[in-house]
């Protein structure tokens, strides 16, 4: 989408652009769900979540301003509602309320841990993981992994490719997170996995060291902070897409292009495909086989097939920016050059599932002194509570017996396995387990946690809705930045110029999943395609 953008900017008036989209819907990974519980119109992110404050003047903020994002939009959230003591709740669907000035958080241990029923540990972190069942040793590289003693990392780089950079990306994570914090592997995976996994659906096991850093230096922004930084649209950054396809076509969503109307409002389908227009856009049309007229470097065409409705169509393009994934990329574009095809073989991918259910209160998480919860057995890992921007919901307050959406994520990781099998066994056990099985689940890690205090999944439950990512997280092997043994890294024969009248974008090629690494992306896609096809 912000290819469209991009080049409706640059490419001057006389230029078309038409984008393929295979969903019925748009935003990609950053779409929404809705619910309806009790008269309340909720939201939650399908998958892509939160954004930072850009610089000021920076490319980024040039993105948003482009695309209308009010930052003042968020300067209100929702406020605390009810007589009981307030817990300070966080804006994004990752991060801990406070209370009392404490983490309003807790570590569940269950059957795994002997424990049946389960037992709660509050502020696990504040405690010092004391009352917790983890061996002294492992509640040391606990604390130490999760930052409670300042570490000097042994290796930082000064820019991206420089001799450090090279080495970090020359091992895994894991190896390096053992230099640094002296913790065991399996510590590492018992805590870290979880994390990481939530930005790349692995554990560090078979990740690049480089990604110790990815994301603090390559796109640096205000205020990475949850406590202070972390924005959130109330279903996560499907607002910047409504935003974007606003700002592309007009008529796209009903009303004036402010936050609340661009968030609240239906979209007009009939509008976003019209004959005439500028840019169009074209749901339910999976491109199937791009390939260029003739010789890629002499053609003057990409010829460009999709389904629509069960039928085959072509349309003829001067240049394409496939913007679709890695994975589907080096099999839509048939005439892809060996090269170019031995660099996306390289790229694993790891799947991922979010889990959104609504529930008519949460007072079984706030009995427990509590927002958001922790456990290290069963279905999901992590899940809080979270105010939501008030230009996006109908209620200004929230509180413990208010409808809300809790958002289970979900990965799939097999530490120790080679990623791209990883990525395969985790796939066939997301696609093949039934919504009832997973309905189970849920109904039975949630009453294994919170029955005790007052959860009835019958009762309370007033909604799940499952959203199942094959690919849903770029998972970057030593290697993947700068390229092992002399040898260039593989996505640099993707990156670094187009193939004829294609270019390729998706943050995949960042090797972070990121919107700001979409956007970056898709600006020099186009960019290449301005400046060397379309001269
Ligand atoms: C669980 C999760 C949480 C995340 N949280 C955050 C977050 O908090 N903040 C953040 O910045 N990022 C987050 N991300 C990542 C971020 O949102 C993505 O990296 C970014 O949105 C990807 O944008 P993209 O345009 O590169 O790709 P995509 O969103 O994958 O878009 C690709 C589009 O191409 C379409 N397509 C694919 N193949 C075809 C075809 N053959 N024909 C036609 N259309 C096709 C798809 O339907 C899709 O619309 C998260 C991701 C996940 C999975």
């Amino acid at each position: 989408m912000s290819a469209g953008l991009f080049f409706s900017q640059q490419a001057g008036p006389t230029r078309n652009c038409l984008i393929l989209d295979n969903a019925r819907i748009f935003g990609g990974v950053a779409k929404r769900n809705e619910f309806v519980v009790d008269g309340h119109r909720l939201f939650a992110p399908q998958a892509s979540v939160h954004f930072q404050p850009p610089y000021p003047n920076s490319f980024l903020e040039g993105v948003y301003d482009a695309m209308g994002l009010d930052w003042n939009a968020f300067k209100s959230y929702q406020k605390w509602q009810g007589p009981s003591p307030e817990i300070s709740l966080p804006r994004s669907a990752y991060g801990h309320g406070t209370i009392d000035g404490k983490p309003a958080t807790g570590f569940f241990f269950g059957a795994k841990y002997g424990h049946k029923p389960g037992i709660w540990i509050t502020d696990p972190w504040g405690k010092k993981l004391e009352g917790t069942p983890f061996s002294e040793t492992t509640r040391r590289e606990m604390l130490a992994l999760h930052g409670e003693q300042a570490v000097r990392a042994p290796l930082v780089y000064d820019y991206p490719g420089d001799a450090v950079s090279r080495q970090l990306d020359s091992m895994t994570l894991e190896d390096y997170l053992i230099r640094t914090y002296r913790a065991s592997r399996e510590t590492i995976r018992l805590l870290v996995a979880g994390e990481s996994s939530g930005g790349f659906g692995l554990g560090p096991d078979a990740l690049s060291g480089f990604l110790y850093y990815e994301w603090s230096k390559v796109i640096p922004t205000v205020d990475d902070s949850m406590a202070t930084g972390i924005q959130m649209f109330p279903g996560g950054n499907s607002g910047m897409i409504r935003l974007l396809v606003k700002t592309l076509i007009p008529e796209s969503l009903e009303g004036p292009r402010t936050m609340e109307a661009v968030w609240k409002n239906p979209v007009n389908f009939s509008a976003l495909d019209r004959t005439g227009q500028r840019v169009r856009l074209r749901l339910d049309s999976t491109a199937v086989r791009v390939e260029h007229l003739g010789e890629p470097d002499k053609s003057e065409f990409v010829s460009v097939t999709y389904t629509n409705g069960g039928r085959l169509f072509r349309v003829k393009a001067k240049t394409v920016v496939m913007a679709g994934g890695g994975w589907m990329t080096k099999n839509v574009v048939r005439d892809l050059d060996g090269t170019r095809h031995k660099s996306y073989e390289q790229f694993n991918y790891s799947p991922y599932m979010t889990a959104n259910v609504a529930v008519r209160n949460w007072r079984f998480l706030y009995n427990l002194g509590i927002s958001s919860a922790e456990w290290f057995e069963g279905f999901g890992r992590y899940v809080n509570v979270r105010k939501s921007a008030t230009f996006g919901v109908d209620s200004p307050t929230i509180g413990p017996d208010l409808p809300t959406v809790l958002t289970f994520f979900v990965d799939f990781a097999k530490p120790g396995l080679p990623a791209r099998t990883q990525g395969q066994l985790g796939r066939a056990e997301l696609l093949s387990t039934s919504f009832a099985d997973y309905e189970r689940q849920i109904r039975q890690q949630m009453t294994d946690m919170f029955a005790a205090s007052g959860f009835d999944a019958k009762r309370d439950i007033a909604g799940i809705v499952l959203n199942r990512f094959g690919h849903a997280f770029i998972n970057p092997q030593p290697g993947f930045f700068f390229g092992l043994d002399g040898q260039p890294a593989a996505r640099d024969a993707l990156r670094n110029g187009p193939f004829g009248r294609i270019a390729f974008s998706h943050s995949d090629l960042a090797g972070a999943m990121d919107h700001r690494n979409a956007f970056l992306e898709s600006k020099r896609a186009v960019s290449q395609l301005l400046d060397q096809v379309l001269t």
